[in-house]
C-alpha cells in the first residue's frame, strides 16, 4: 500500500502547489496592473498639474506680486490718477511678461488697458467690477469679454488704511489657452475641462464647450456628466468615475484648484491604459496556462507511472517476481491466439511444508525464490511460468509436442534435483514432481490444467520427485 501513500502524498503536494501558484501568479499580475493603473494616472496627472501652474497659478503669482507694488498703490491711491504714468506702467509690465495688465480704478470708475484703451466703469454695463468688489474674496478667476473673450485674474488693491482703490488683473485670451491645451491633448492625449463655484465651464481644451457672449455652458449640462452624476454633481464625485463619450472611453480625474475655488476634470482615453492592462492580463493568463499545463503533464505521467507500477502489482507475486495467476491467465489466452499448440507443466514442491517446518518460513521463502529463479533460467525467452499457488508453479510452453514438453519436464526435475538450495548458513536439497499436459485447440485453461493436476497427482502418489502426463484425448 506503500504506493497509495506515495500517490496521496504527491497529489497533496500538487495540490499545495497548484494553489500557491495561482495565488501568487493572481498577486502578481493584480499587483502589477494596480502598478500599470497608478503609473497611467500619473502620468496623466502631472502634466496636467504643471499646465495649471503655468497656466493659473503663475499668473495669480505675477498679479498678486505686482499687486502688492507701491508704484501700483501710488499710482491708484492718488486724486488725480496720472493717466499717462498709469498707461506706461501697463506697457512695461505687458512687454515684460507678455500677458495683457488692466488697472480698474474706484477712484476715477475707469478701466486702463495695457493695450492703451480705456473703459468706463459704469454700474449695469460692466458687471464684472461691482458683483466682485463687494465679494469677501480678494483673488478672483473669471471669463469675461475684452475685444474676444478673456480669462481674467483680478486683485483687489487697498491702501494703508485698508480702503478699497480697485482692481488690478491679467488677461488672457482663451485664443491662447485653447492652443496651449491643443499641444497638451496632442502630446498626452487627454482632455480639460475647468468650472467655477457654479459649475460653469471657464476653460476647456474642447473649444465648443467654451463661454460664447459671456454665456457659459454648465458642466451639469453635458450628457456624459448627466449619465455619471446622475442626482447631481453636488452629491456625486466624478473622480475616477469610467465615462463613454462617442464611444470611447474616458478616466475622469476631478482636482479642485482652490485659489480661484475651481474644480478641473482630467478626461483620460483608456485606450492606451487598456492595451497595457489588457497586455499584463494575457502575460498572466498565458503564464499561469502554461504552469496549469505543466501541472497537468506532471500529474498526467505520474499517473501513468502509478497505473504501471500498479498493474505490475496487479500481475507479479512479489515473492517470487513471477507472473502470478491472472497475469498466466492472461498469457495462456495470448498465446493460444498465436501459436498452435500449448504444453503446460505444473510443478508442486515434494514436502515442503517439512521446509518451512523444519528451517522456518524465512528459509521456505527462499527455497521458493530459488527455484522459481532456476525454473525460470531454464525456460526459453517465449515460454511462460507462473506462481500457481503456494509451492506450485505453472509452466507453458508454445508449439511444443507433449513428448519434448515431458523432456523439459523430465529435465527441469533433474536439474532441481541437483540443486542446492541455500538460505542463511544451511544449504537445503528439495525435489518436485511434475503434472504434464497439452492442447492443440483452443480450450479454456482449466481443463488441461485439470489434466496436469491429475498428473501430477499421479506423480506424488507414485513416489515423488517424477514426471506424468495425461493428455485431453488419451483421457
Ligand atoms: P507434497 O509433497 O504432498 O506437495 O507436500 P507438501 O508439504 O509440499 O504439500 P502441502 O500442500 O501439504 O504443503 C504445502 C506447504 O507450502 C504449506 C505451506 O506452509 C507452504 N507454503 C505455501 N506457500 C508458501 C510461501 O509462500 N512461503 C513458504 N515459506 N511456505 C509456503
Ligand atoms: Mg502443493
Ligand atoms: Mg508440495
Amino acid at each position: 500500500m506503500g504506493i497509495f501513500r506515495t500517490l496521496h502524498r504527491s497529489f497533496l503536494i500538487l495540490f499545495a502547489v497548484v494553489v500557491i501558484s495561482i495565488i501568487a501568479l493572481v498577486h502578481f499580475s493584480i499587483s502589477k496592473m494596480v502598478a500599470e493603473q497608478s503609473l497611467a494616472q500619473q502620468k496623466s496627472l502631472s502634466p496636467a498639474l504643471s499646465l495649471v501652474v503655468e497656466q493659473l497659478m503663475q499668473p495669480l503669482h505675477v498679479s498678486e506680486t505686482l499687486g502688492r507694488a507701491k508704484e501700483l498703490q501710488d499710482l491708484m491711491s492718488s486724486q488725480d490718477i496720472d493717466e499717462a504714468a498709469m498707461f506706461a506702467m501697463l506697457k512695461r509690465l505687458e512687454s515684460e511678461f507678455g500677458l495683457s495688465f488692466f488697472v480698474a480704478s474706484e477712484r476715477t470708475r475707469m478701466q486702463y488697458n495695457s493695450d492703451g484703451s480705456k473703459l468706463e466703469l459704469i454700474e449695469g454695463e460692466v458687471s464684472w467690477y461691482f458683483k466682485y468688489k463687494d465679494t469677501p474674496e480678494n483673488a478672483i478667476a473669471d471669463i469675461g469679454k475684452w475685444e474676444n473673450a478673456h480669462f481674467y485674474i483680478d486683485i483687489k488693491i487697498f491702501d494703508e488704511e485698508q480702503q478699497f482703490l480697485g482692481f488690478f488683473g491679467i488677461g488672457k485670451s482663451l485664443a491662447s489657452f485653447i492652443n496651449i491645451f491643443e499641444i497638451y491633448q496632442r502630446e498626452y492625449g487627454y482632455d480639460f475641462i475647468f468650472v467655477d463655484q457654479q459649475k460653469d465651464i471657464t476653460l476647456s481644451s474642447d473649444p465648443s464647450l467654451l463661454a460664447r457672449d459671456s454665456t457659459f455652458q454648465n458642466l451639469a449640462d453635458l450628457d456624459w456628466v448627466k449619465q455619471a452624476a446622475p442626482n447631481g454633481l453636488n452629491s456625486t464625485s466624478l473622480n475616477n468615475t469610467l465615462i463613454s463619450i462617442a464611444e470611447n472611453d474616458f478616466l475622469v480625474a476631478e482636482i479642485g484648484i482652490d485659489p480661484f475655488d475651481w474644480t478641473m476634470y482630467i478626461l483620460t482615453p483608456l485606450s492606451d491604459r487598456q492595451a497595457a492592462v489588457s497586455r499584463t492580463f494575457i502575460i498572466s493568463v498565458v503564464s499561469l496556462l502554461v504552469l496549469v499545463f505543466a501541472l497537468f503533464l506532471l500529474i498526467y505521467n505520474l499517473l501513468y507511472y502509478f497505473k504501471r507500477e500498479m498493474q505490475k502489482n496487479v500481475q507479479t507475486d512479489p515473492l517470487t517476481q513471477l507472473p502470478n495467476r491472472n497475469k498466466v491467465e492472461l498469457r495462456y489466452a495470448e498465446m493460444l491466439d498465436r501459436k498452435h499448440s500449448v504444453s503446460l507443466l505444473l510443478v508442486d514442491i515434494d514436502h515442503f511444508k517439512a521446509v518451512n517446518d523444519t528451517h522456518g518460513h524465512n528459509a521456505g521463502d527462499n527455497v521458493l525464490r530459488q527455484v522459481a529463479n532456476m525454473l525460470q533460467s531454464e525456460l526459453r525467452d517465449e515460454d511462460i511460468i507462473g506462481r500457481w499457488g503456494g509451492e506450485e508453479f505453472v509452466i507453458l510452453l508454445a508449439d511444443t509436442s507433449p513428448e519434448q514438453a515431458f523432456e523439459v519436464a523430465q529435465k527441469l526435475r533433474e536439474r532441481l534435483a541437483s540443486m542446492t538450495a541455500s538460505t542463511g548458513s544451511l544449504s537445503l536439497k528439495v525435489t518436485a514432481s511434475f503434472g504434464v499436459s497439452h492442447t492443440e485447440v483452443e480450450r479454456p485453461l482449466v481443463d488441461i490444467l485439470a489434466r496436469a493436476d491429475d498428473a501430477l497427482y499421479q506423480a506424488k502418489r507414485e513416489g515423488r520427485n517424477m514426471v506424468k502426463m495425461r493428455l485431453i484425448d488419451a483421457a
